[in-house]
């Protein structure tokens, strides 16, 4: 059986009985970063049944096809994995699709232990509209594809969500603000944890509060789609 268990996406207090139970119970823990899994083992002790610490095996995407397989091939031996991403849901913008793809295709159980995203978590943050909502992950990171990208989707009319690392942060909104027009948005900082930080308004207003500062820390961009007005101001 493959366990696709959500992990906290910031304050570590937000994970599930269920998920914490599973991780001390699984003959395989694979996971991206082993220290920063390892981190969160070790804060809820999680350990096996005999008091051993779980085993611990990375994925990502330089893994390469062997390490595929070796899961597989324990899958296969009938041996339980728990697939933990650095933060959240694992697969939503993480490893595991092909790994996913491949059990359902062979006929192994899956089963997901629900949890914290970034995405919706900032969602119901954002003010936007929640009823009709689409994820795009993240935007290519060169400004013509980027462009290109937004194009794409200017008069989609449900409210669209972005992973963005800190340092496109301004660039991607102006990017927004010149194929949008100037919309509603929101970006959502460090959700979860000490700092966090929603700014909402329209895109003009946001790029100009991020402007004057140093940006840092996680952050997901959410903007209104084309002709939804909400009630911010
Ligand atoms: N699997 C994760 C999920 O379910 O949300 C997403 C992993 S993706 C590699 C990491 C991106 O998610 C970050 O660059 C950021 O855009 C967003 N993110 C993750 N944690 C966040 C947080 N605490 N606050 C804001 N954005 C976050």
């Amino acid at each position: 059986m493959l366990y696709l268990v959500a992990t906290p996406i910031g304050n570590l207090g937000d994970i599930t009985h269920r998920a914490l139970d599973l991780l001390g119970e699984a003959d395989t823990i694979v996971c991206e970063d082993t220290r920063r899994t390892q981190k969160l083992l070790n804060h809820y002790r999680v350990r096996r049944k005999d008091g051993t610490v779980p085993s611990l095996v990375s994925f990502h995407e330089h893994s390469g096809p062997g390490r595929l397989r070796q899961i597989l091939e324990e899958l296969g031996q009938g041996k339980s994995v728990a697939l933990v991403s650095d933060s959240g849901v694992p697969l939503i913008s993480d490893p595991g699709f092909e790994l996913v793809r491949e059990v359902i295709r062979r006929g192994i159980r899956v089963e997901a232990l629900p949890g914290p995203s970034a995405l919706l978590t900032a969602l119901v943050l954002s003010g936007l509209a929640v009823d009709r909502f689409s994820f795009f992950g993240f935007l290519p990171q060169k400004s013509a594809a980027r462009r290109k990208a937004l194009s794409e989707i200017k008069d989609y009319r449900e409210t669209l969500i972005f992973y963005e690392s800190p340092f496109r942060l301004i660039r991607t909104l102006e990017d927004m603000k010149e194929t949008f027009g100037d919309r509603e948005a929101c970006v959502a900082r460090e959700l979860t944890k000490k700092f966090e930080e929603i700014v909402r308004g329209y895109l003009s207003e946001i790029i100009e509060k991020f402007s004057i500062r140093k940006i840092l820390g996680e952050m997901v961009i959410l903007v209104a789609g084309k002709g939804r007005k909400e009630t911010l101001h």
